[in-house]
């Protein structure tokens, strides 16, 4: 296509100094491999979105770069709320996002072009990086940036341990390529930056839509690219257990735990329902509260709170204050949730134990469960529920109202 490309920036422009870096960080892709839940670079990560981490980890490293995304039409707000938990000096780094095209290959090069339209000079180091792998390391982009002046072309790759075979459609071997020549390539991807557009542009022009890599398209228009170390722990996050090891791996990095408790009880009176755990369970009595009364989310909250001494329920939520009268109760546990993912840290677990004789909670433990797990953006398996009766003994043996026990494990770096 030899037509002129329109590039359509988002936002205001903003000028470049000669000499910086940039980022182009590729996150218009639909992730599709990573299962459910939308796209996996705005996917929450142990409380923060994947897309935040990479941006995190790239500006930390190289104070003086600025970065620009490359991102789908339909994820505006997406980005928009990926970019808000950065610091305001990180926010000012970025450069308006630019919309990606219809493959990988068509949104860098629109990422190039803007670079491009922002004035850019021929000798800028451009590391091109995937927003999917957010644990890129300092001492990786330095060795990118060192890369990208010295050879002007250069990828991150890793000795391959596996032994490759190539086949066919029929799934027969039709080679064994020697193991000790083959790399496995990673991102940030480093070039110099009027090498990378006309070799973008030349692969445009051709119609060439099959390069899965801009290493590839550097190649493909003649250059050498050479390749320097890159780091296992530089891991693509492409299917929902990626995303589970690396959840697994951040809590481990977050070494400050903190356990909370919660209690609370709620009267029984007027009504058809109750609401248990952000669920409504039929009952003949309803329970009394200034909110929606939901016991169980309240001693949860409180648990959450007293795990970070932040106060209790009350105290962020004055029952005097009328605008929480009959508020849905998963608005008071989103808040302490908040609270902590605000200091960096994670909620890990919760187990939450509702004493009552009536409504029976068994046949509601589990849509309980998923409910609060979402609310908490949790995985299932970190939330427990429970329910006993008083043994007819007590306020709640007397059929007068519900009590809920909450601990809440919380993790902080
Ligand atoms: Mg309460």
């Amino acid at each position: 296509m030899a037509e002129n490309v329109v590039v359509e920036l988002v936002g205001e422009s903003a000028a470049l100094d000669a000499s910086e870096a940039i980022f182009l960080v590729v996150a218009a892709g639909r992730g599709a491999r990573a299962g459910a839940g939308g796209p996996k670079q705005y996917r929450e990560l142990a409380g923060r979105q994947v897309l935040t981490r990479t941006l995190e980890a790239l500006l930390a490293a190289a104070p003086g770069a600025r970065a620009l995304t490359a991102i789908h039409p339909d994820d505006l707000d997406l980005y928009e709320a990926a970019i808000a938990p950065l610091p305001a000096a990180s926010r000012a780094r970025l450069l308006p996002p630019v919309l990606g095209g219809a493959t990988r290959q068509d949104s860098v090069c629109n990422g190039l072009e803007a670079i491009a339209a922002l004035g850019a000079a021929a000798n800028t180091p451009v590391l091109i990086h995937d927003a999917a792998r957010p644990f890129v390391s300092a001492e990786l982009i330095a060795r990118a940036l060192d890369a990208a002046r010295e050879k002007g072309a250069a990828v991150p790759g890793l000795a391959v341990v596996d032994t490759i075979k190539k086949v066919a459609e029929d799934a027969r071997i039709v080679a064994t390529p020697e193991r000790a020549a083959l790399r496995a390539v990673q991102t940030p991807q480093a070039f110099r930056f009027d090498l990378i557009l006309a070799a973008h542009r030349a692969v445009r022009e051709d119609g060439c839509r099959e390069l899965t890599d801009d290493a590839a398209v550097a190649e493909w228009a003649g250059h050498c690219v050479f390749v320097f170390p890159g780091e296992a722990t530089n891991i693509k996050l492409t299917t929902a257990e990626d995303f589970m090891r690396a959840e697994a791996k951040l809590l481990n990095d977050l070494p400050d735990v903190r356990t909370g408790q919660g209690f609370d009880v709620h009267a029984f009176g007027e009504g058809d329902h109750v609401w248990l755990g952000g669920v409504q369970v039929p009952h003949d009595h309803g329970l009394v509260g200034h909110s929606d009364a939901d016991v169980l989310l309240h001693a949860i909250t409180d648990a959450v709170l007293g795990a970070i001494a932040e106060g209790d329920i009350g105290a962020h939520f004055p029952p005097s204050d009328p605008q929480w009268r009959g508020a849905p109760s998963d608005l008071f546990l989103r808040h302490a949730v908040k609270l902590v993912t605000a200091r960096g840290g994670r909620v890990a677990h919760i187990d939450a134990t509702l004493i009552c004789e009536r409504p029976k909670v068994g046949p509601h433990r589990d849509a309980i469960r998923a409910r609060i797990a979402e609310i908490m953006e949790l995985p299932l398996d970190r939330v427990a529920v429970k329910a006993t009766t008083s043994e007819r003994l007590g306020f709640t043996g007397r059929q007068e109202g519900i009590a809920a026990l909450a601990m809440a494990t919380v993790r902080l770096p």
